[in-house]
C-alpha cells in the first residue's frame, strides 16, 4: 500500500476504535411515551426498556395501587423526572381527555402511544353475558379508538409524525376456544390498527401492532380465574396448561413481557422506520399456523 493509504488506513481503525468506547447515544433520548395499562406486566416491562433507551414514560393505569408501585420501582431504577403516573381508565372519553392533556401541558406532547391497557377473559359463548361481551369491546376496542385518536390529535398538531404501537393478541388473528368476546374484541383491535396505519401514513404516523401468545410470567391476567377457564376449555388441569402453551411453539419456549416489550421497542424506534400496518407475533412460532 502507498504510505498515505496505509496511514488513513490505520487512521480510521483508531478512530473507530475510539467510536466503539464512546457510550452509544440513546435511541429514544428525548421523547416521551405514554403506556396504557402501565402498571401491567406487559406495560411495565416496556417501560422499562423505553426508559433504557432514554424516553420519559408516561404510565397510564386504572389500577391505582399497582400505578404507585409501578412509579416507585422504575423511578427508582431511572430518575423520577422520567417516569410519570397518570390515572386513566381508557373507557371513559373524559379520563382520556384529561390524561392526554396533563401529559401535553407537562411535556409538551408525545412521541409514542403503546397501547397496551387490557384483559383476558374466557366463557363458552351460551354462559357470555352481555356485561362480559361489552367489557371486552369497551377495553379492548373503544379504548384502544379513545387513546389513538388523542395521540392522533396531538400527532397532527405536533407536526412531525408520532408511533403507535398496538398490543393486541395472536387471538385477535387465530379463534381460540371458549373466548369469542375477547377474541372478536382483538380481532378489532388490529383492523382499527390498520385503518390507522393507512389514515396516519401521509403525516408520517405509524401504526403497528405486537400480537403476544399467552404470557406467562408478569402479568396479572395469568393468575387465578382466568388460568383455570382456560385449563378447562383446554380440558387439562392447570398445570398441564404452561407446558401446552410452551410445547404447541416450534421453538418450545414460554414467551415472557419482556419479549413482548422488545418487540414493542422495536417498532416504537427507527429501527422500524419504514413499517406502518404491520403485525408481529411474539410467540416463539406457534406450530398452530404451519402445516407440517
Ligand atoms: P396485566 O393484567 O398484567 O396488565 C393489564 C393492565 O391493564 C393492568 O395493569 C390493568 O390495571 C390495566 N387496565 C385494565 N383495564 C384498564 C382500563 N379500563 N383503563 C386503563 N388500564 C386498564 O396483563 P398483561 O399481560 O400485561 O396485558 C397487556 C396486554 O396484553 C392486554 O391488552 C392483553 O389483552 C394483552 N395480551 C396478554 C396476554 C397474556 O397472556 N398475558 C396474551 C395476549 C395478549
Amino acid at each position: 500500500l502507498p504510505a498515505q493509504e496505509a496511514f488513513d488506513i490505520e487512521y480510521w481503525q483508531l478512530e473507530e476504535a475510539k467510536l466503539q468506547r464512546l457510550p452509544k447515544p440513546k435511541a429514544l433520548a428525548g421523547q416521551i411515551a405514554l403506556v396504557t395499562g402501565g402498571a401491567g406486566g406487559i406495560g411495565r416491562a416496556t417501560a422499562n426498556r423505553l426508559l433504557r433507551e432514554g424516553a420519559c414514560v408516561v404510565l397510564a393505569d386504572i389500577d391505582e395501587a399497582a400505578l404507585a408501585n409501578a412509579n416507585e420501582e422504575l423511578s427508582k431504577a431511572f430518575g423520577k423526572d422520567f417516569v410519570r403516573p397518570v390515572r386513566i381508565d381508557v373507557t371513559s372519553e373524559d379520563q382520556v381527555l384529561s390524561g392526554f392533556a396533563e401529559t401535553s401541558v407537562e411535556f409538551g406532547g408525545i412521541d409514542i402511544l403503546v397501547s397496551n391497557a387490557g384483559l383476558a377473559s374466557s366463557a363458552p359463548i351460551e354462559e357470555t353475558t352481555l356485561a362480559l361481551w361489552n367489557k371486552n369491546m369497551d377495553i379492548l376496542s373503544t379504548g384502544y379508538f379513545l387513546v389513538s385518536r388523542e395521540a392522533f390529535r396531538l400527532f397532527r398538531a405536533q407536526k412531525i409524525g408520532g408511533n403507535v404501537v398496538f398490543v393486541a393478541s395472536k387471538n385477535g388473528l387465530a379463534a381460540s376456544p371458549n373466548a369469542s368476546a375477547y377474541c372478536t374484541a382483538k380481532a378489532a383491535e388490529i383492523h382499527l390498527a390498520r385503518c390507522l396505519a393507512l389514515e396516519g401514513a401521509e403525516a408520517q404516523i405509524r401504526v403497528n401492532v405486537v400480537n403476544p401468545d399467552a404470557v406467562l410470567r408478569g402479568s396479572k391476567i395469568w393468575t387465578g380465574e382466568w388460568k383455570e377457564q382456560r385449563a378447562a376449555a383446554y380440558k387439562m388441569s392447570t398445570d398441564d396448561l404452561e407446558e401446552h402453551y410452551r410445547s404447541r411453539s416450534m421453538l418450545k419456549r414460554s414467551v415472557f413481557p419482556e419479549d413482548i416489550a422488545e418487540a414493542i421497542y422495536f417498532f416504537a424506534s427507527d429501527m422500524s422506520a419504514k413499517s406502518t400496518g404491520n403485525i408481529v407475533n411474539v410467540d416463539a412460532g406457534n406450530a398452530q399456523s404451519f402445516t407440517r
